[in-house]
């Protein structure tokens, strides 16, 4: 099981520091992602199992783009592990499906692991599944889904940081078409709980989660991994 928290635009160099260094000392077995604001990545001492990855990067190895962060930067702290395709960075960033399969292309040449990000908005899902799916197919083009290194995260837009998770069922359903085509592992994202995760991570073809806001506070994320590393 993969267990990844996306801090967003939380915690600082000192709090992420406290946080990676908690989780690093409990030995968990499941497989943790961490993903901190650039400002405090740094060369953390971390068990094989846990890794710390970007939120984002612009897709150059080092340039002129004033304000962005290349790979020369994730270089310096040993970075092989980036989230690509975020709904915040495609809906509220307005990042195009090309500009995401630029970053994707250029990571996987870099051969970072990479967390993709796939999810319909509200609108979407209310026009049923099939629109559903088609929309998020529409997500997929020019990404290479038989990437070795590929994770796919399912993260309906209308679940992330509102506190309503898709159901048990729909989770299910997405994540047995997605099999269909996809061998990577999947996640599911989109307000996922202590309370909640153990059911998620019981889904058939969900491999793991991609969790933000019950994920800040490390004792609440400590709880999730130790659900996960029970199953
Ligand atoms: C996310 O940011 O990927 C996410 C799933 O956030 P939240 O858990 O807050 O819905």
């Amino acid at each position: 099981m993969i267990i990844a928290s996306n801090f967003k635009t939380n915690h600082n160099r000192k709090s992420t520091k406290e946080f990676v260094d908690f989780i690093s000392l409990q030995h968990f077995f499941s497989e943790v992602r961490i993903f901190p604001p650039s400002t405090a990545l740094d060369d953390f001492d971390l068990t094989p199992n846990i890794r710390v990855g970007a939120q984002n990067f612009y897709p150059v190895q080092n340039g002129s783009f004033t304000g962005e962060i290349g790979f020369d930067q994730l270089e310096e702290f040993g970075i092989d592990t980036v989230l690509v395709g975020h709904s915040e960075r495609r809906h509220i960033l307005g990042e195009t499906q090309k500009d995401i399969s630029k970053k994707y292309d250029f990571a996987k040449a870099k051969e970072c692991e990479i967390v993709y990000c796939v999810g319909e908005p509200k609108e979407v899902r209310e026009e049923g599944i099939e629109a559903v799916m088609s929309y998020i197919w529409r997500q997929f083009d020019d990404i290479d889904v038989d990437y070795s290194e590929l994770v796919v995260a399912y993260e309906p837009v209308w679940a992330i940081g509102t506190g309503l998770s898709a159901s048990l069922e729909d989770i299910k359903e997405v994540l047995g078409l997605l099999r269909q085509k996809i061998k990577a592992p999947l996640l599911y994202g989109g307000s996922v709980k202590v309370e909640t995760i153990k059911d998620i991570l019981g889904i058939e073809n969900c491999d793991g989660v991609l969790v933000g806001t019950a994920s800040w506070d490390m004792k609440n994320f400590a709880k999730m991994i130790e659900i996960s590393d029970q199953l």
